[in-house]
């Protein structure tokens, strides 16, 4: 079979240059091994996390404050079966609308492994037969797997990666996290507001690594309120499944005796059995495939995008970078700003950030004003009684471009839109501090974090 472009995983990264290049009039064809389109972001990812957040946010704000808000709803009991076969509803719906959007964009489905033999030749493997591809282009966009330490085997079962946090059957009565990063944070968030005892080990003396560090104090704060035990600096050593238990084993400390171990430490690119040896493609120390600015790898004719190639593993940076390529190889111009590339952690309150953090323009040494305005002055956060949190906003010294934005607080990943936006268009928080923003509203926070910068915030 021929092709224009044959892309290697659906993925965000996958699917959406798939369907940028049909677009653009290419012949495109689509490899994915699992049944389901969509990648790890869809499957086993930012959709089924997020829906068991929404729920389990509901469920815990039913039981602990609803009545504060006069609302009596009587006993309340939590039916986990429906609340993971919700989850697989969305999930098993938004699947079906990509194999929608690939027929509608007359792209080319093929289900099996796929191996790249020689430029511009792949096998499809189905476990039945193979099928050889002819192509002008191959991308690959396989994406990442969970990654795990030294000491501890991941049984699918107790101690497991955050695939299995997606599914536990029971709520767990003490859940151990490794690492304290987004995943850890956010399912431990899941299964702590369903009722489980929450500990997170993280190895650094911080939780979330790349947020603001301000920021990310706060938050821990605020997530230790809600029940959430930390141990910092702490270094795991391994893990013993014992019948009904595991021992959590942890260097110069007591062990932990729990009942779930959540491996969450981070992923690695996912480049098992591809051909890359076929063709000479070499990856680099941490397993990521190099490429340069118009993402072709060291082979003319084959190109890498997404959690394969580094950087943010976030599906909106696969995303934009399938459709940078696909605009690229056909037009000659694709644009993609690695600087304004929000990122959100979907706790409560929400964590998001777009740009540079204090300490990355510190070490810089690039001068900065800053303005910082809390929620607890914001009309709106009061009205729906979520006031934790602040927005930051970070402003060159010198000409008041903005540099960063960080917030916490309530909707958080839908705030810092604006500040991307805002971004991208080389606003200056003078610029941000001018445009009217509606009354009652949280974006007003973002408003006045932008007057603070000029030291000149009106409601604090
Ligand atoms: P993937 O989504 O990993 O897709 C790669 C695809 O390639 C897979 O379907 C795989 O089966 C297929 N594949 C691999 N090898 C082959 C082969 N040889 N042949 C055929 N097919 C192959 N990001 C966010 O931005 N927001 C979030 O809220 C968010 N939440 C997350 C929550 C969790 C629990 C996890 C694990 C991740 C989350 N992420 C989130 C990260 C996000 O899922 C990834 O950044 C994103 O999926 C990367 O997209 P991708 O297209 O590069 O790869
Ligand atoms: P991560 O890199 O965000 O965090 C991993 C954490 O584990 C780090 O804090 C690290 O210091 C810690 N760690 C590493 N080794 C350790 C050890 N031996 N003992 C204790 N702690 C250790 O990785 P993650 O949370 O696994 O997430 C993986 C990727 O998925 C991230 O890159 C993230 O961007 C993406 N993701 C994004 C979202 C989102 O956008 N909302 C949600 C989930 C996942």
């Amino acid at each position: 079979m021929n092709h224009d472009l044959v892309i290697i995983g659906a993925g965000p990264g996958g699917y959406i240059a798939a369907i940028r290049a049909a677009q653009l009039g290419l012949n495109v064809a689509c490899i994915e091994k699992e049944r389901m389109l969509g990648g790890t972001c869809l499957r086993v990812g930012c959709i089924p996390s997020k829906a068991l957040l929404e729920s389990s946010e509901l469920y815990h704000e039913a039981v602990h404050t609803f009545k504060d808000r006069g609302i009596n709803v009587g006993s309340l009991q939590l039916d986990l079966e429906k609340m993971l076969s919700q989850k697989d509803r969305t999930v098993k719906t938004m699947g079906g609308g990509i194999d929608s959007l690939f027929k509608k964009n007359k792209i080319t489905r093929y289900s099996g492994h796929a191996t790249i033999t020689a430029p511009g030749k792949v096998i499809v493997d189905d476990g039945k037969e193979q099928t050889e591809l002819e192509a002008k282009h191959i991308l690959i966009a396989t994406g990442s797997e969970p990654a795990t330490l030294p000491g501890i085997e991941l049984d699918g079962d107790k101690v497991g990666t955050s695939t299995e946090a997606l599914s536990y059957e029971q709520v767990p009565k003490h859940l151990v996290v490794i690492g304290g990063g987004v995943i850890g944070l956010e399912l431990g968030a899941v299964w702590n507001r369903l009722g489980a005892k929450v500990t997170v080990l993280e190895y650094l003396d911080r939780i979330l690594p790349t947020t603001d560090t301000e920021i990310a104090k706060e938050a821990q704060k605020i997530f230790e309120k809600q029940g959430i035990e930390f141990q910092l600096g702490c270094r795991v050593t391994g893990v013993k499944a014992n019948k009904k238990t595991c021992d959590v084993e942890i260097a110069d400390s007591k062990s932990i005796r729990c009942d779930r171990v959540l491996v969450a430490v981070g992923r690695r690119p996912n480049t098992d059995n591809l051909g890359l040896e076929n063709v000479g493609i070499e990856v680099d120390k941490r397993g990521f495939i190099p490429v340069n600015a118009h993402f072709e790898t060291s082979v003319k004719g084959i190109y890498a995008i997404g959690d394969v190639i580094g950087g943010a593993m976030l599906a909106h940076k696969a995303e934009d970078e399938g459709v940078t390529f696909a605009e690229y190889l056909v037009t000659g111009y694709g644009h993609i700003n690695y600087d304004t590339i929000p990122s959100v952690a979907y706790t409560n309150p929400e964590i998001a950030a777009v740009g540079k953090t204090e300490d990355q323009l510190k070490e810089a040494g690039i001068e900065y004003r800053k303005g910082s305005f809390p929620f607890l002055a914001n009309g709106r956060a009061r009205a729906m009684g979520q006031t934790e949190g602040r927005v930051k906003m970070l402003a060159d010294a010198q000409t008041d471009r903005v540099l960063g934005v960080h917030i916490l607080g309530p909707r958080a990943g839908d705030l810092i839109a604006e500040c991307a936006v805002a971004m991208e268009f080389g606003a200056s928080s003078e610029d941000i501090a001018r445009c009217c923003h509606a009354h009652p509203t949280l974006a007003e926070a973002i408003k006045e974090a932008a007057l603070a910068v000029d030291k000149r915030a009106l409601n604090f």
